[in-house]
């Protein structure tokens, strides 16, 4: 995904989807209204810190079920983590 803004003149254009996001030259939102992507540096921070949020909490939920199951097996963890998440 492409972050940020493709700016022409008074047109600011989402860059990952081409949306129009303002077309008076000032930001009012964050994020693009057709496809999420942050569209402001610190929106950009947010999103950038809550993915690695998200991850760090699969992993760990992966290592707990690898502990109670006491398994290393990717494919068993996975099974697992599908019953749990369905
Ligand atoms: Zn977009």
């Amino acid at each position: 995904m492409k972050y940020g803004i493709n700016q022409n003149e008074n047109l600011i254009k989402c860059a990952n989807c081409n949306e129009v996001v303002s077309n008076n030259g000032e930001f009012t939102v964050n994020f693009c209204s057709k496809c999420g992507a942050p569209l402001s540096v610190s929106a950009i921070a947010d999103f950038e810190e809550r993915k690695d949020a998200v991850k760090i909490n699969l992993l760990n939920e992966l290592k707990e079920i690898a502990a109670d199951n006491k398994t290393d097996s990717f494919l068993d963890i996975v099974k697992v983590y599908r019953e749990e998440n369905e």
